[in-house]
C-alpha cells in the first residue's frame, strides 16, 4: 500500500502500530518510567531485566548524557541547528527544550521510524517562537529521504553548522546495514563546524548480560548489536573528538555531584559509551 513519507502531523488513519510486538522506543519508554508502551514492550523489558538486572540504568544515564551533550553543543560549541535521528518518544526535557533554553532561536529536526513516535510528535513541535522544530517520519538507513526532505530543507540551513545527534540508535543498526557508511553520508552533507554526538551500548564491561539482552530483542525480530570502544570510536573517523573523547557516559563531562549523593553507578551498570566530535 502507498505510504506517505515525511508526515509531520499525526495522520487521521494511523498505519499499523505493531502493538503485537515490542518496539525499541516503547521498551525504552517503559524502562524510563513512561506510559507510552504496550504489553509486549513491558514483557520484553521485564525479560531484558532478567538477562541484565541493571537495565534501568542505561536509559537514565543516556538521557542525562543527551542533556549534557545538547547543552554543550548549544552553549559551548555555539550550534543553533540540530538533526536528531532516533528521537524516541517525547521525554522531558526534549532536545529542543535543552537547546532553546540556551538559544531560543535554535532549530531542531527530529527523525524516527517508529509509528508510535509519529503519533506523539505533536509534543515535539512545541518550539519557542524564535526557533523551530519539525518531525520527519523516516528511517536512518534511508539517508537520502532524510537529507532531501522538504521539512529538513525548510528548517535547516546546510551551509551553517549542524549537530547530528545519533543518541542510542546505532546499536539498532547491524553491520549488514553499514552504520559507518550511513554516518559518513550524513556528515558529508554537513558543513565544517558541524558536530556529531553519539551514544552506543557496549558489551565491553558485561558481555554476558548484553548478549542476553540482545537475544531477547532478536527473538522479537529487533536487531540489537552492542559494540566495543574501538568500533564506536570508528564512527568518529576523520572528525576531531571533543575532550574527553569517547567515554563511559558518566565520565563524559559529568555535572558536579552534590556532596553526600549516593548516585554513583559503575561503568558495567551503564554500559553505554558516548562522545562528541567536530568536523573540520
Ligand atoms: N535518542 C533517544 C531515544 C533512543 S531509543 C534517547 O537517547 O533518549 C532509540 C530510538 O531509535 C527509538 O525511538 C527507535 O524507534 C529509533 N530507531 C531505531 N532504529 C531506527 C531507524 N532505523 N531509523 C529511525 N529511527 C530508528
Amino acid at each position: 500500500e502507498p505510504e506517505q513519507p515525511h508526515r509531520e502531523h499525526p495522520p487521521e488513519q494511523v498505519r499499523d502500530l505493531g502493538t503485537d510486538r515490542p518496539h525499541p522506543a516503547r521498551v525504552y519508554d517503559y524502562l524510563l518510567g513512561g506510559k507510552d508502551n504496550y504489553a509486549p514492550d513491558r514483557k520484553a523489558a521485564e525479560e531484558g531485566m532478567r538477562a541484565n538486572p541493571n537495565s534501568l540504568i542505561p536509559p537514565r544515564e543516556n538521557r542525562s548524557f543527551l542533556r549534557r551533550a545538547v547543552h554543550y553543543l548549544a552553549a559551548e560549541a555555539g550550534i543553533r541547528q540540530f538533526l536528531d535521528i532516533g528521537t524516541g518518544l517525547p521525554t522531558s526535557p526534549n532536545v529542543h527544550e535543552v537547546a532553546q533554553a540556551v538559544a531560543p532561536d535554535a532549530r531542531i529536526v527530529y527523525v524516527d521510524n517508529d509509528p508510535i513516535v509519529l503519533t506523539h510528535a505533536r509534543a515535539l513541535l512545541t518550539s519557542s517562537p524564535a526557533g523551530r522544530t519539525k518531525y520527519i517520519d523516516a528511517d536512518l538507513r534511508d539517508v537520502d529521504a532524510i537529507l532531501d526532505s522538504p521539512e529538513l530543507r525548510e528548517t535547516l540551513d546546510l551551509n551553517q553548522p549542524v549537530a547530528l545527534l545519533l543518541i542510542a540508535i546505532l546499536h539498532f543498526i547491524g553491520d549488514d546495514d553499514d552504520p559507518a557508511g550511513i554516518v559518513g553520508r550524513l556528515l558529508d552533507a554537513l558543513p565544517p563546524g558541524s558536530h556529531l554526538a553519539l551514544s552506543h551500548l557496549t558489551g565491553d564491561y558485561d558481555p554476558g548480560a548484553w548478549a542476553g539482552v540482545a537475544a531477547v530483542y532478536r527473538k522479537s525480530g529487533v536487531t540489537m548489536q552492542v559494540r566495543s570502544k574501538p568500533e564506536i570510536e570508528r564512527f568518529f573517523h576523520g572528525l576531531e573528538l571533543v575532550e574527553p573523547g569517547v567515554q563511559s557516559l558518566p565520565r563524559w563531562r559529568p555535572e558536579p555531584v552534590s556532596v553526600g549523593s549516593a548516585d554513583a553507578v559503575t561503568d558495567a551498570q551503564v554500559s553505554v559509551y558516548g562522545g562528541i566530535a567536530r568536523k573540520h
